[in-house]
């Protein structure tokens, strides 16, 4: 089959034949219908985090289970499946003290080798995913199956982007209906965000991006105002907004300190501030702790929207069935496999919401 396999961080994909590696007996064998571009598809091409060469890229994915191994029990041949960055497998300490996005097979399911290449190397995918291929050979706990007419390049934004937005809203902020939210940000993550204020009930929810077309992208998902962090001051912009309170919740969707103390500080007293950005390694965020004492706010961070995958990949699935979730409204580019560096390099300089592979 083919798959875009990288050999070194800071070189371009390379769509190559590969042989798949024969499933384990907890593994099943997905032919990919649709797979999207992530940013941290592009990180990992940088060579910015490094998961180990060979690597079979690509982590969002939408697809249909072709082959199970003896011992798979959550899905059989036919089932329509969403992949998930982030495994479940339901029986770990964590699975079962709800916190199933921490679960304990995340490494494990990373290592095993899915297929093997011209020279001989063996390459594994990436999250244990590698879905820039036609097949994807993954464990049972990275998939979940789901019924619903929704087009696979809908669906596939919900193994990662999507979830990471709607989940660290609905998730991890106690947004309540009227309430008020800023995002700062407004690519797939921060989209999904707004829409997950949006359907929250948030009265006032504010989208914040240098990006123009990500204004108005915000603007149509549900953001009741948008601000240019280029025009001023953006505290004192969103302090306007809210009658000089601040918001409930501000999520940060770039991974910078420097945006991070912007959230906090646009944050009314005993709210709350959510880092969905990647910082980079090292980086050091610093507050006046007096300051941070008297004002009740909670910083914290979501990773993976911290979903609950069994839970969520339905209910939001449901709520696209609804019309209440736009997820056509992110696709913004349609590509074939060789074309995936372009889309890399497209979604890196910011031209596209999301770009989205298709066979
Ligand atoms: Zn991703
Ligand atoms: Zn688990």
């Amino acid at each position: 089959m083919r798959a875009a396999i990288l050999f070194e961080g800071g070189a371009p994909l390379s769509i190559v034949d590969v042989a798949p590696l024969p499933p384990g007996p907890k593994d099943v064998v997905v032919r990919v219908t649709a797979t999207a571009l992530c940013q941290t598809d592009c990180s990992v091409r940088a060579g910015k985090f490094s998961y180990g060469y060979p690597m079979i890229m690509g982590h969002e994915a939408c697809g249909v289970v072709e082959a199970v191994g003896s011992d798979v029990t959550r899905v059989t041949p036919g089932d329509r499946v969403i992949s998930s960055t982030a495994p479940a497998c339901g029986v770990c300490a964590n699975c079962r003290a709800g916190r199933p996005h921490r679960c304990e097979l995340a490494l494990e399911v990373r290592k095993p080798m899915r297929a093997r290449l011209a020279d001989g190397r063996e390459a594994m995918g990436l999250y244990g995913l590698g879905s820039f291929a036609e097949l994807m050979t993954v464990n049972q706990a990275s998939v979940v199956a789901v019924r619903t007419h929704l087009p696979d390049e809908h669906l596939a934004l919900i193994g990662c982007g999507v979830t990471t937005g709607l989940g660290a809203v609905l998730n991890r902020t106690d947004l309540k209906p009227g309430g008020s939210i800023a995002v700062i940000g407004c690519g797939a993550v921060g989209l999904s965000a707004i829409q997950g204020a949006r359907i929250a009930g948030a009265a006032t929810i504010i989208g914040i991006d240098p990006r123009q077309a990500r204004r108005d992208d915000a603007a149509r998902m549900g953001a009741t105002a948008v601000i240019d962090p280029a025009a001023g001051d953006v505290v004192a912009a969103v302090q306007a907004l809210t009658g000089g309170l601040g918001v409930d919740a501000a999520l940060e969707g770039v991974g910078a300190p420097a945006t991070t103390r912007q959230a906090y500080e646009m944050t009314r007293l005993s709210g709350s501030i959510i880092i969905v950005g990647m910082p980079a390694p090292g980086s050091k965020l610093e507050l006046d702790a007096w300051q941070f004492f008297l004002s009740e706010k909670r910083i914290s961070s979501s990773l993976f929207g911290s979903a609950d995958i069994h839970r969520d990949f339905p209910r939001y699935v449901a709520f696209a069935e609804q019309g209440q979730l736009d997820l056509g409204g992110m696709v913004t580019r349609r590509l074939r496999l060789d074309e995936v560096n372009a889309g890399l390099d497209a979604l890196e300089a910011g031209d596209v919401v999301r770009a989205v592979i298709t066979p």
